[in-house]
């Protein structure tokens, strides 16, 4: 059955539509968000109102847009409300608070390598403690906490379901622990989604709103907007493409299938190629097969060594394969790769487009735009607090109104 609209939820959706184009605009005017949004001249007023009461927008200079036309320019008011993010990788804890654009204001972060996964909770407790304290910030004006996750979801409790050599991790919840530690909203997400939302909101992706974007570290996951929107899949596990076949006889992966993309193409995939080539021949140049990383092979295929750029042309070559397949399974705007694998040479890269063009037709080829993330904050950082903001975006009525606050004192 269709649940019923209330007109709280009308108005919330016109509201986060202003506050989208507002977020993506430099000091718009009332007349361009009535022509941008395709409101009504009285409820764009009506609605701007509201959003300047709740500090959210704020007024600034006259400004002269097309046509001549003047008009009093507006913009996020970034002293209003602030995310509080999260990202819990494999090796460390880092906590941040950012503002309504993405700024971030500070951070933190602490190696969590080896501890429980008690101990580690108790890292990021006080770790959101102490950011929340030094920030100096009022605590209504945290909009809520953002959490990432290297492993798939299991959003609906919070949980996370598999981070290699971690099972601890599946049977907390995460974010109802800290929402009821901090008593503010918490929301957990994969990483992949977060960078996919980060990327969307502050990259390069423009009005790209069909978006995947690829981490691509030790394993091989993929956030997909649609519309977007985070497209989460029945047990938002989608977008899991490193455990997508492309040998479908190839070695047992440990999720239970055979010939996973990311045993070909992830940063540890490349690594171990890389120290199995040095272990058989003696390469001039190349140090001990214990002491190679992905980095001293992105450093000699800078300088030219052919064995090194050939391991990247095959790694490039597979990752090719992978995002042929997720270009024709969701026919995205762009797919924006990040992580370890986006710092390689550029041959990595003009090898994953390589192998696109070859495996798609041309016309998909064409209209796909594929990049590698430049953000300056880590994506899936950044995401954290971008998922906090967009969550307020959805319901901006329940933000405090501030001048209401006033007058009733
Ligand atoms: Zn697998």
């Amino acid at each position: 059955m269709r649940k019923g609209n209330r007109p709280g939820d009308l108005q919330d959706r016109n509201l986060g539509v202003l506050l989208n184009i507002i977020r993506r605009s430099d000091n718009i005017t009332r007349q361009d968000l009535v022509e941008q949004s395709g409101l009504s001249p009285a409820g764009v007023s009506n609605l701007v109102s509201n959003l300047i009461a709740k500090e959210l927008v704020i007024e600034g200079d006259l400004v002269t847009r097309s046509k001549g036309r003047r008009g009093i320019g507006m913009k996020l008011n970034e002293e209003s409300i602030f995310a509080i993010g999260v990202r819990l990788a494999r090796s460390y804890v880092r906590v941040g608070v950012f503002n309504i654009n993405g700024g971030l204001m500070l951070s933190s972060l602490e190696p969590v390598g080896g501890l429980t996964v008690r101990e580690t909770m108790e890292v990021i407790k006080t770790q959101i403690s102490y950011v929340m304290e030094t920030s100096g910030i009022e605590l209504w004006r945290f909009a809520g906490i953002g959490i990432s996750a290297p492993g798939p979801l299991l959003a609906r409790e919070g949980k996370i379901a598999l981070v290699s050599n971690s099972p601890g991790w599946r049977s907390i919840s995460v974010s109802n622990i800290i929402e009821d530690e901090f008593g503010i909203p918490t929301y957990i997400e994969h990483d992949a989604n977060v960078s996919a939302l980060a990327e969307y909101w502050f990259g390069k992706a423009g009005e790209a709103s069909n978006l995947v974007y690829v981490v691509v570290e030790q394993g091989v996951g993929a956030g997909i907007l649609k519309n977007g929107v985070i497209f989460t899949g029945s047990q938002n596990v989608a977008g899991e493409i490193g455990h997508t076949t492309i040998e479908h006889d190839g070695p047992q992966c440990e999720c239970g299938n055979r010939g996973c993309l990311e045993m070909y193409c992830s940063s540890l995939a490349l690594t171990e190629k890389a120290q199995a080539l040095v272990s058989g021949a003696n390469l001039d140049g190349w140090p001990k097969a214990s002491e190679i990383t992905v980095d001293t092979v992105f450093a000699l295929a800078n300088e030219g060594d052919r064995s090194a750029i050939q391991l990247l042309e095959k790694s490039g070559y597979y990752m090719g394969v992978g995002v042929a397949n997720v270009i024709n399974a969701f026919n995205p705007d762009m797919i924006v790769l990040g992580d370890q694998m986006a710092q390689a040479p550029k041959i990595w890269l003009e090898a994953v487009r390589q192998t696109v063009k070859d495996r798609t037709i041309p016309e998909l080829f064409e209209k796909t735009a594929i990049e590698l993330s430049e953000l300056e904050i880590d994506a899936g950082f950044l995401g954290t607090g971008t998922l906090v903001i967009s969550k307020a975006f959805e319901k901006p009525s329940q933000i405090r109104n501030n001048t209401e606050e006033q007058h009733s004192l």
